[in-house]
């Protein structure tokens, strides 16, 4: 039966060694609980980093028995590998960048070179599990290239990625320098999840710079698979939150908390030590709350759990040291006999005081600079089972997508932050309540369940897209079947589209001039007596005149304006008029001047507004502007507006490819055709030819087409064994 496979950098367990023994302590954070369901079902595996330096051979054997029991498999790391790999280039090159603290982060080739080296341990210890029809899902930015890696090894396996932190904007992006690597690492998946729409929308934007693949809506299209990158915002186990309440250690906990505070309300704060949550910021807003709302002096104690995290790098080391003294000042300058202002503990807590404390606490207070998601907010949620209790949540956290009825606060404006807590200290039960309904309606509906569940399902369905192209795509069972019709038949016309078809596009239109390889196929194409060569393009008449005028083919330009037949002249469609083209023109030339590398070309009956050479995102904003303007002008003119690929085309609506082949097949009565397009102008030709014609898309867009091939190589490709086949055929 096919598994599933789990990779991330940590496997769920704690490895702790007490003498000769190796102890295994599994963990239950929400993750681990959540993929739990996948991994420790019969079968499925989850490889990891144990998280703990296991040197001699022998203690490795004994570790991965003792982890083979509960479906899990690791991936050893020298202490070397640990330095740059997991604390160089995962946390002080990617971790920064990612949260938009790109001051501090290193580019160190060692920490590259071992990144490269730990992606592909990994992914080798995944291909020791595997097999074909597995599918795999790799977590977090500390294996960024697994995905590809594996590809390369296993080119037909599922696999999803899940980035767990924010994915920054292009800008912030570009300034890593293995940054094309990095990309072409996360697109080896087929799904690729991030928590937010925002993370979305900066993840393809960087692709279609970095890479020069184009995206339609979120899907990627790749030379031969389509990646389809989607939000799934990760939830929590709320249950295990809103049911420790009920646990007798928990409730001791709130004795305690409710002895200690008494009638002091507490305001809750718990983070790992990080500059990416804003607690520097956060004190200054409680203290400014002090200062301005003296009233508040002994009624209120910020209760703040900061766990102790990478504090071997500097700047986490400064961090601690900048909270250690700004706690200090604050309680020195407020405290009184009987209040403490601030409660700071440098430590983790266990789970029954965090889950007192989430009970216990009159506001909840998460103020990161950046946040993938945030999971500390949704446990308070969960855990408030008297639907009491205010949230305040800064908008840079993920969860503040979902989470709307939180007090949103921009982290960095302490004024807000200090104001918000006022507010929250004053609200009215009856609107705590309104608005922590439906905050907990959110997080129990979308639990970490339903965040396996709906990834895994995308998954599949993404791997069922992608085989039913698969089953479209012009193989070499099929090309035979090809071969042997086109051997029988003597009237044979190829209809084949020039741009994106038989060339690849150019960023200077005239610079996709037909090479030599290209002309002799269709020299030899259309010399062949059975063959005729019909090229139908967007193109005008003059170019194709002049790049390929002397062969034996026919012509039709401008999407069916024009007709050559082989040894005639050019002739338009009769009765077709141009007077329209000033007054598009006009429009065009005022887009044309506001948008930098934009240009016009003017054709004989249409009018093209070319936006290839525009900075990326820009022209699109602009051909969509062009569109809705261009609209209002040919309506009642008898025009059409195409939107092409990087195009914007003004034409006589009487005019399209299908009208011109269904003409050219009616007068010359082929017996077998052949017809290769790869935009939405072809699709005229395609749905115009009868069921037995043979249609051939190029690229992995939705069509027609009966067949796919993935670009203009393939099709030459297998022009090239036609026209084999037919010389063959022709000496026998
Ligand atoms: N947490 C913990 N022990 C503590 C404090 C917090 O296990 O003493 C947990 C907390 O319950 C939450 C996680 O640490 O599940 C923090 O996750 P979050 O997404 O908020 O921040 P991250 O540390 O992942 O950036």
């Amino acid at each position: 039966m096919p598994k599933t496979i789990i990779v991330s950098n940590r496997l769920p367990v704690k490895l702790s060694q007490e003498g000769e023994e190796f102890i295994l302590k599994t963990s239950e954070g929400g993750l681990a609980t959540g993929l739990g369901s996948i991994y420790k079902q019969d079968g499925n595996i989850w490889v990891g980093w144990p998280g703990t330096a296991v040197e001699t051979d022998e203690q490795r054997f004994q570790v991965t028995q003792k982890l083979q029991e509960e479906n899990l498999y690791p991936v050893f790391l020298s202490q070397e590998q640990v330095n740059n790999f997991y604390e160089g280039f995962s946390n002080e090159t990617l971790w920064p960048v990612f949260h938009y603290m790109a001051t501090y982060a290193k580019f160190e080739q060692v920490f590259w070179k071992s990144y490269v080296q730990v992606n592909r341990l990994f992914a080798a210890a995944v291909m020791e599990n595997i097999e074909d029809d597995d599918t795999v899902w790799v977590h977090d930015y500390q294996l960024l290239l697994v995905p590809s890696f594996l590809r390369e090894l296993k080119p037909n396996l599922s696999i999803g990625f899940f980035n767990h932190i924010p994915f920054p904007s292009f800008e912030i992006f570009r300034l890593i320098p293995w940054r094309r690597q990095l990309i072409h690492g996360i697109l080896g998946a087929d799904l690729i999840g991030f928590h937010t729409y925002d993370d979305v929308r900066h993840f393809l934007s960087t692709v279609t710079h970095l890479s020069g693949y184009r995206s339609s809506a979120n899907v990627i299209s790749l030379e031969g698979r389509s990646v389809v990158v989607e939000s799934f915002p990760m939830g929590i186990d709320d249950k295990k939150f809103s049911s420790a309440i009920a646990d007798k250690k928990v409730q001791e906990n709130i004795g305690t908390l409710q002895k200690m505070f008494g009638e002091t309300k507490m305001i809750l704060s718990i983070d790992r030590l990080d500059y990416s949550k804003g607690i520097i910021q956060r004190l200054h807003a409680f203290e400014l709350l002090l200062s301005e709302q003296g009233d508040f002096k002994e009624k209120v104690s910020l209760y703040m759990i900061v766990v102790p995290s990478r504090d071997t790098v500097p700047q986490y080391k400064e961090l601690r040291d900048q909270i250690d003294k700004l706690v200090g000042n604050i309680n020195a300058k407020y405290r009184t006999i009987s209040w403490v202002p601030i409660h700071y503990f440098y430590q983790s807590a266990p789970f029954e005081m965090l889950a007192a404390l989430y009970h216990f606490a009159h506001i909840c207070l998460v103020t990161p600079m950046r946040d993938g998601m945030n999971l500390v907010c949704k446990e308070y949620v969960a855990s408030r089972v008297n639907n009491d209790g205010m949230l305040i949540l800064s908008e840079m956290a993920g969860a503040a997508k979902e989470l709307v009825d939180a007090w949103i606060v921009n982290p960095n404006n302490v004024h807000e932050i200090s104001e918000a807590i006022y507010v929250a200290l004053k609200m009215p039960l009856d609107e705590q309540e309104r608005r922590m309904r439906q905050l907990r309606y959110v997080v129990e509906k979308f639990n970490i369940n339903s965040w396996v569940r709906n990834f895994m399902n995308r998954l599949k369905e993404v791997k069922q897209m992608q085989e039913s192209m698969q089953a479209k795509r012009l193989n070499s069972d099929k090309e035979q079947q090809i071969r042997s019709t086109y051997t029988e038949r003597k009237r044979r016309v190829f209809f084949l589209d020039y741009d994106g078809t038989l060339v690849d596009f150019h960023t200077n239109i005239y610079l996709a001039k037909p090479d030599k390889e290209l002309y002799g196929l269709l020299k030899e194409l259309s010399s062949d007596p059975a063959n005729k060569v019909v090229l139908i393009s967007g193109r005008n008449y003059q170019t194709l005149q002049e790049w390929l005028g002397d062969l034996q083919m026919d012509m039709i330009a401008e999407h069916g304006a024009w007709t050559k037949f082989h040894g005639d002249d050019w002739k338009s469609i009769p009765g077709l008029t141009d007077d329209w083209k000033k007054d598009v023109l006009q429009v065009l030339n005022t887009y044309t001047d506001r948008t930098p590398g934009s240009f016009i070309e003017e054709k004989a009956f249409s009018l093209v507004w070319h936006f290839r050479r525009t900075d990326e995102g820009l022209g699109e904003l602009r051909a969509n502007e062009l569109t809705n303007n261009l609209k209002y002008l040919v309506s009642d003119r008898g025009l059409q507006i195409l939107q092409g690929n990087k195009v914007i085309e003004v034409k006589n609506a009487e005019i399209n490819k299908g009208k011109a082949v269904a003409a050219w097949v009616m007068e010359n009565q082929p017996d077998m055709i052949i017809a290769i397009g790869d935009d939405y102008t072809d699709e005229d030709i395609f749905k115009t030819l009868a069921e037995d014609a043979i249609t051939i898309k190029v690229g992995s867009n939705i069509s027609a087409a009966k067949y796919f091939l993935h670009s203009y190589r393939d099709v030459r490709r297998f022009l090239a064994t036609l026209a084999k086949t037919s010389t063959a055929t022709q000496s026998i």
